[in-house]
């Protein structure tokens, strides 16, 4: 049946068999769209729209490729095909980052690159996906999209990844500029929800992992530093919104949550609603991934640009996530 008197839309997704990938995914074809995802399931996985495919109202509307975005032939036909394009793609998790330096640098760089010159061909409208991660060593808060930036040195290849998305912007960008390319950015402040895992060193998953199965909670350095994590359901409602919007073409806007909690408070909180016996254990950075990790002390978002743009922002506290997480990790019984 279809819920909307509108003819149908072909969304594609890159990265739509990912985390976030898949909540959107199911939003669009909620409204009635087609979506088209791309996904070589790196990260993402089948499960994760397993339930998507198996909906008999949404089979009809559902196309999945697996195959890497670096695939220019397969990318152009995909893009020549539907009407917009949402470019979540890319390499991600701090651990994929430090461990898979080249194939993370390439998919983020590279990929990118493909999807916004096909788009370009195509003439079709493009969300590019980056992240807070772009205002590196930032101690101010909150972070304001046009705030400088500074990384560390070239030798540590977490700022690989920072570098990678800049890059990104700077590419979209200039594509809007020069080519009139109706393109959007938005700088994603730690997502989380139920499908996120933490195998590539997501906290909240991480964490509420330990506390279930009773195992230490690994906070790494001492904790103080910060976060603002932000609800996946939330963001996509921001996404499906901004894509309709001619206000935020050619715009860099921040999709974040509400409320700021360093890591320490995060991990007795979750042991806490969780009713854990855990304890929290401290390993110091230089034992966490490489001796010369560099993490960032503070991260919190402004979100006035996008209330400004849509007359709302994502909003849930934090409370209300953790339990939903929580309440995933319960009820798929995730080892
Ligand atoms: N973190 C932690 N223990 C873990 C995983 C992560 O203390 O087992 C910390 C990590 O060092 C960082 C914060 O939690 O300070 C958020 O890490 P995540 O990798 O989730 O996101 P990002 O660093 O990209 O914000």
């Amino acid at each position: 049946k279809s819920k909307k008197n509108k003819s149908k839309m072909k969304i594609l997704i890159t990265g739509g068999a990912g985390f976030i990938g898949s909540h959107l995914s199911e939003k669009y074809l909620e409204s009635g769209d087609e979506g088209h995802i791309i996904d070589d399931v790196s990260t993402g996985s089948l499960d994760n729209i397993k339930h998507i495919n198996e909906n008999k109202n949404f089979s009809d509307n559902f196309y999945v490729t697996i195959d890497p975005i670096l695939n220019e032939e397969r990318m152009c036909e995909l893009i020549e095909d539907c009407d917009k394009v949402i470019h979540l793609a890319a390499a991600v998790g701090v651990k994929t980052i430090l461990y898979k330096p080249l194939d993370s640098i390439n998919t983020n760089v590279l990929g990118t690159e493909i999807v916004l010159k096909y788009c370009n061909k195509f003439k079709k409208k493009v969300l590019v996906a980056s992240s807070s991660e772009v205002y590196g060593k930032q101690n101010k808060a909150p972070l304001v999209e046009t705030d400088d930036v500074t990384y560390g040195s070239s030798d540590k290849l977490r700022w690989s990844y920072a570098v990678a998305k800049l890059m990104d912007e700077f590419t979209a960008l200039a594509y809007y500029r020069e080519k009139n390319l109706p393109v959007l950015i938005v700088r994603f402040f730690n997502i989380v929800g139920p499908r996120q895992t933490g195998r590539y060193g997501m906290v909240i998953p991480t964490f509420i992992k330990q506390a279930l199965s009773g195992e230490p909670l690994t906070v790494h350095g001492k904790g103080t530093q910060t976060r603002t994590f932000t609800h996946v359901d939330e963001v996509c409602d921001c996404i499906v919104k901004l894509m309709e919007t001619q206000n935020a073409v050619g715009e860099i806007i921040n999709i974040g949550g509400v409320e700021e909690i360093s890591i320490k408070d995060l991990a007795e909180r979750i042991i806490k609603k969780t009713g854990s016996e855990s304890k929290i254990k401290f390993i110091p950075y230089n034992e966490v991934y490489t001796p010369d990790f560099e993490d960032m002390p503070r991260r919190v978002p402004s979100t006035e640009k996008l209330k400004s743009i849509l007359g709302f922002a994502p909003k849930k506290e934090l409370n209300t996530i953790l339990d939903d997480v929580i309440h995933y990790f319960k009820n798929n019984k995730i080892q």
